[in-house]
């Protein structure tokens, strides 16, 4: 075996049907008594259900959050924080929820219960994404992790069958940068092919049903796994691509990273062979691994090109420039015209061709 170095993160995880009945406890546990419950817009009603739930535990609730963290919005949630005095932040939703109650944390190290609705991961990651000024920027940092997570199966009966899906894809690009990660390690890399094959297997069952608790089991399993991937080792090729396009087109982040991830696994198949391998062989195919990825988010009826997402072709030259000003560590060399020709890929939809990478 290689040698390598393997950092565990602390987190405590709930998981089940039904686990939201332990949020009072939880909260309880963490010794606090006066919770910020968070949500975005559209889950305003389930937020309000989970403060009634929380009674004499819940100080307020802050509804404001919104995709790829923007700063004014954490200002304000900080500000009710502050008036409502605020001992802990229990979020319930998506990326863009988690990723609100994380900068607020950053800012107060407030404890966080996290009760994920999607299959971002960002719960268990130390790494928070920021917008300002139509730039994203990551930063990694102790107070950014949550302390508790609450997976409760039956909150994401309701996530639509298409956000499922590109939630789904987004997960599995956590794994497939883990396995290829300067940091790579054993451990990791077993977590992330768990968590690939747990999630492609479980997309299409909830495509044909999308209340079939076992399959939306399987893929908030899989979805902590490669959260997991995400918050132990660093991001390469794929997530920086993600993090430029996101910030400066505003594009939608599940989609951008169902789009990119064929792609960018292309564009670093050649340097990685063994994480393709994995890829591969975790998706139950003897296909090579980018072609797989595009197949499966095509067969699951996501889309494939930067542009169906709202992407302008104008920008295919500023995102190149952008990534290749301040790049990720990667296997593969970052050069201008071989990324701007992934990003001319990715904009048409063409079905990637490693071999000719
Ligand atoms: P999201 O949180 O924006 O949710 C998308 C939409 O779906 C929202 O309108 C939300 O209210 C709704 N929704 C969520 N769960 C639902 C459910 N179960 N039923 C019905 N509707 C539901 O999207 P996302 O893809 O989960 O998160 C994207 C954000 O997360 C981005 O800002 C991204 O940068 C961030 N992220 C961060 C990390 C990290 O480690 N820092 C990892 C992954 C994603």
């Amino acid at each position: 075996m290689e040698p390598f170095v393997y950092t565990a993160l602390p987190a405590r995880v709930v998981f089940g049907a039904g686990t939201l009945a332990r949020v009072a406890d939880e909260v309880r546990r963490l010794g606090c008594s006066r919770a910020l419950v968070l949500s975005t817009p559209p889950q305003e009603g389930n937020a309000r259900a989970l403060a009634d739930r929380l009674g004499v535990l819940a100080a307020g609730l802050f509804t404001e959050a919104a995709m790829h963290t923007p700063t004014d919005v954490t200002e304000r949630g900080l500000a009710v924080a502050r008036e409502l005095g605020t001992d802990c932040l229990v979020a319930l939703g998506g990326g863009s929820t988690t990723g609100l109650g994380k900068a607020i944390a950053l800012r107060t190290d407030l404890p966080q219960v996290v009760i994920p609705t999607t299959y971002a991961g960002s719960e268990a990651t130390p790494i928070l994404g920021e917008t300002e000024g139509g730039r994203k920027t990551a930063q990694r940092g102790p107070k950014i992790l949550p302390e508790v997570v609450i997976y409760d199966v039956d909150l994401t009966l309701t996530l639509p069958p298409a956000l499922s899906v590109t939630s789904g894809m987004n997960a599995i690009a956590h794994a497939v940068e883990a396995l290829y990660a300067e940091e790579a390690n054993p451990v990791i890399s077993m977590l992330a092919e768990a968590g690939i094959a747990a999630i492609a297997r479980a997309l299409p069952r909830i495509v044909a049903n999308p209340r079939d608790p076992e399959a939306r089991s399987d893929a908030l399993y899989g979805a902590w796994l490669c959260g997991t991937c995400l918050g132990s080792v660093g991001m390469a090729l794929h997530h920086k691509l993600c993090h430029v396009l996101g910030g400066t087109f505003d594009l939608p982040h599940a989609e951008t990273h169902t789009v990119v991830l064929p792609h960018a696994a292309a564009y670093n198949a050649s340097a990685a062979p063994e994480a393709m391998a994995r890829v591969a062989r975790a998706l139950g195919t003897s296909q090579n691994a980018p072609q797989a990825l595009f197949d499966l988010a095509r067969s699951l009826g996501a889309p494939t090109s930067l542009r169906e997402i709202g992407m302008p072709a104008s920008g295919v030259d500023e995102a190149a420039d952008l990534v290749v000003a301040s790049p990720y560590w990667n296997p593969r060399p970052i050069e201008r015209d071989a990324i701007r020709a992934l990003l001319d890929d990715a904009w048409q939809g063409r079905r990637p061709n490693p071999g000719a990478a």
